[in-house]
């Protein structure tokens, strides 16, 4: 490892004390620049690295809310402002009981990095709570979103901040806030994305991540004159990116067998049809169930409960060709990362941010497999979002057809971006290498335009 990462990530590390995902995400970034830092030294002497991986701006405050008995409650709500140095930030907003300070500076940065290679105009930033939506009732949902918009709205602005979903945010917590930001600030504009159609919302935003997960690996299967006809697939998670991935997945020809939640995962040896697919859609997006319940309808399927005991996930020990994982960070560890390869897999596209550690990802990149990273793979997310500000900007909808197409072009010039930057390094075929260079030389111009800002 060069100087330069050794001396960055010593400091990152002592100003950011006890953020180990934070520090996760920079040392990768840090380590696929050494090539561009050396070659470049401007970079280095503004110190651009640097003040990327220092939030323009961090929001801490108190979200009080009454529950369904009466009692107060009490959480932490954030906002990270990262880099606005391309555009207003722009990022998602997570609430799941693990949510603190490091890991929001975690997506934040690589949100950075990842807004950038849309070819849109936005900064970074990410926030949330330590909030668990799961077992709330709607009202009591409600009552927290409220409160948490009543202090956030201060700070956001559809040309300052636009956050959107994440996990534990989807179309119903979005509905409450876009309406208790409406309702205090007087205003109807496009300050959230992810809204629901009938107000401002964009076509194709919730299946946005999971399309463009799949597209990234249909483009890199493309490198290889292959397709995703009749490939068997791993997709983890069953949230929001896990149900479009698996319905991508079906649409180009290939055979979706898993998908999880953080009790445990089903493997349905059949594959995933679309009647399954409903039902999916239904037990998780209606009546908010467990994914054990797949396995007490479809005979076909296993259930396997979550065993903490173990030092690796069995979801990821099946004979198949294409992993996509679409839970949360770091769900790939060493051992998963060395069954996958064990089993075949010679595709893996991140739906989630940083689902594979980093020895998994040297393995990846070590056996030249095609391996798309997060903040390339799943930027279709937000660059949907970004197609759903322009429309509100413009007071207008565009159909499904016309946003896919437009979302497709973005992950092909993803894609492109991610293998032309490696190509001019003398990394071939490197999409974490490429992912990194590309949208960090489009970020770093940008701040040596504008100064020591
Ligand atoms: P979601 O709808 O809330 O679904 C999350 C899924 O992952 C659920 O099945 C959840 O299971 C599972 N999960 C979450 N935390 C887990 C944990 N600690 N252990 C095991 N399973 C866990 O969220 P999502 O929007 O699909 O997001 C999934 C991933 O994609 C995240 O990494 C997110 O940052 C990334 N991403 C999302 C978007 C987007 O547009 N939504 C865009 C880019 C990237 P439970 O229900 O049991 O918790």
């Amino acid at each position: 490892m060069s100087a330069f990462v050794n001396e960055f990530m010593a400091e990152l590390k002592a100003k950011n004390p006890g953020e180990p995902e934070f520090h996760q995400a920079a040392q990768e970034v840090a380590e696929s620049l050494e090539t561009v830092i050396e070659k470049n030294p401007k970079y280095r002497q503004a110190k651009i690295l640097e003040r990327i991986a220092e939030p323009e701006r961090v929001i801490m405050f108190r979200v009080p809310w009454v529950d369904d008995k009466g009692e107060i409650q009490l959480n932490k709500g954030y906002r990270v402002e990262m880099n606005s140095a391309i555009g207003p930030y722009k990022g998602g907003l997570r609430f799941h009981p693990s949510v603190y300070l490091g890991l929001l500076k975690f997506l934040a940065f690589e949100q950075v990095f990842k807004n950038a290679l849309t070819t849109l105009p936005m900064g970074g930033g990410k926030g949330g709570s330590n909030f668990d939506p799961k077992g709330k009732s709607d009202r009591e949902v409600m009552a927290f979103c409220q409160s948490f918009m009543t202090e956030l709205c201060r700070h956001i602005g559809d040309r300052t901040d636009i956050p959107a979903g994440d996990i534990g945010v989807g179309g119903r917590e979005i509905g409450f806030m876009f309406g208790q930001y409406k309702r205090i600030k007087n205003e109807f504009v496009g300050v959230l994305t992810g809204k629901g159609i009938e107000f401002g919302g964009s076509l194709i935003r919730p299946e946005a991540t999971g399309y463009g997960a799949v597209y990234f690996a249909a483009e890199m299967l493309a490198t290889r004159d292959q397709t995703l006809e009749g490939k068997t697939c791993l997709v983890s998670g069953s949230g929001n990116v896990a149900q479009y991935t698996i319905e991508k997945i079906l649409d180009l020809g290939g055979k979706p067998v898993t998908c999880s939640d953080s009790g445990g995962y089903i493997y349905d040896e059949a594959g995933f049809d679309r009647d399954r697919l409903v039902f999916l859609f239904e037990l998780k997006n209606e009546r908010r169930g467990r994914v054990s319940e797949y396995a007490d309808k479809y005979p076909s399927a296993v259930y396997t409960p979550v065993d903490a005991s173990k030092d690796c996930n069995a979801l990821w020990d099946h004979k198949a060709d294409c992993a996509f994982p679409s839970a949360t960070q770091n769900e790939i560890n060493e051992q998963d990362a060395q069954n996958l390869l064990k089993n075949g897999v010679y595709v893996v596209s991140e739906g989630a941010n940083m689902p594979t550690v980093p020895e998994g990802v040297n393995l990846f990149v070590e056996k030249g497999i095609l391996y798309g990273p997060g903040k390339a793979a799943n930027a279709g997310g937000v660059a949907t979002s970004g197609l759903e500000q322009s429309q509100n900007s413009l007071r207008l909808s565009w159909t499904r057809e016309e946003v896919d197409a437009r979302l497709h072009g973005i992950m092909k010039s993803i894609h492109r971006q991610c293998v032309d930057a490696a190509g001019a390094y003398g990394m071939d075929g490197n999409y974490v290498a490429g992912a990194n260079i590309a949208g960090f030389l489009k970020v770093a111009n940008a701040m040596m335009a504008l100064g020591v800002v």
